[in-house]
């Protein structure tokens, strides 16, 4: 059996994205997220109405991001809500709700711009459908990112076609490795977004999509287990068809991330484990639970086995 090496600096028993962030930056870095009034072809008509049956973007878009608010001033609100907290002295812009590169390319631009002119921003980061990243949009990310750090985040969510399907994601999963291959050595760090427990996913379905992925041209990942939320066309779903679901137990959840890390390829970056929607807007599962304790539950199951990412990994 293989048995490869740790290959990252640093304490976790997987490539910690948080440790790279502190090396690459000298100062303290905090995201800040933007509402910039974006929509996305998924809700508009343009590829279907619904959108993904499980979206709510309310669930995660801080109080003081509002698209009627101009961008320097939802960065501005935004230092000042994280700055207690964290005391971070430097920013990224977070485009992060609904896809952050679908419209009039003289908007986005104007939109890039003004958050890249804030004094505290040094860099941008991009949340985008895999069919939403046109050719004149992604070279003018090339082109700022001679100059700023900037990063785009792939809503990828799983490389089964079926429950990308059963989701109505609107789009295929070669689309989305064919997206990655073409944003790949641009100076651009790409990130993937991925989601276990969707719809007709079994264990080892999530394991090769996350095998699978791992071995594309990108840098980071984030993991998130399906969350069942309220407003949702998922909801409906879960009432009238539970049976289509399986929600993770938290146990299981940590198991099937052991099996993922030991797996996949040891130089992609792991971003998040969870996603931690407010209670209030949850159906299920609920764990109550913060990333940063998930993390160390993970870490230590990793080191009592005297495993780590990409321990079995097949380049
Ligand atoms: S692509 Fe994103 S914003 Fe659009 S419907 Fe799906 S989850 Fe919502």
């Amino acid at each position: 059996m293989i048995d490869n090496k740790k290959t990252w600096e640093g304490n976790r028993q997987f490539n910690d994205f948080g440790s790279y962030f502190k090396k690459r930056f000298t100062e303290r870095i905090q995201k800040v997220a933007i509402d910039a009034g974006f929509t996305c072809p998924n809700r508009d008509g343009t590829v279907s109405i619904g959108g993904c049956t499980y979206c709510n973007n309310n669930s995660f878009n801080p109080a003081y991001c509002n698209p009627k608010k101009t961008i320097s001033t939802q960065i501005d609100e935004g230092i000042d809500f994280f700055y207690a907290k964290y005391k971070a002295q430097k920013y990224l812009a977070y485009f992060q709700a609904y896809s952050n590169t679908y419209g009039e390319f003289d908007k986005i631009k104007a939109l890039y711009d003004e958050a890249l002119s804030h004094p505290k921003v040094v860099g941008l980061v991009v949340a985008t459908r895999p069919d939403c990243m046109y050719q004149i949009v992604l070279d003018y990310l090339e082109k700022l990112a001679k100059k700023h750090y900037v990063a785009i985040e792939y809503g990828v969510e799983s490389a089964n076609n079926k429950a990308l399907e059963a989701v109505n994601r609107g789009h295929s999963y070669e689309l989305a490795e064919e997206t990655i291959l073409r944003t790949a050595n641009k100076g651009i760090n790409i990130g993937v977004h991925l989601i276990n427990g969707l719809p007709y996913e079994t264990k080892d379905s999530m394991l090769e999509s996350a095998i699978k992925i791992s071995k594309l041209p990108i840098d980071s990942i984030k993991f998130h287990q399906l969350q069942v939320l309220k407003n949702t066309a998922m909801e409906t779903e879960y009432k009238n068809h539970p049976e289509r679901f399986s929600l993770f137990h938290m146990e299981d959840y940590l198991n099937l991330m052991v099996d993922i890390i030991e797996q996949m390829n040891p130089n992609i970056m792991i971003e998040r484990f969870i996603n931690q929607a407010p209670l209030d807007w949850v159906i299920g599962p609920k764990w109550g639970i913060k990333n940063y304790e998930f993390v160390n539950k993970l870490d230590n199951i990793l080191k009592a086995r005297n495993s780590w990412q990409g321990k079995y990994f097949k380049g």
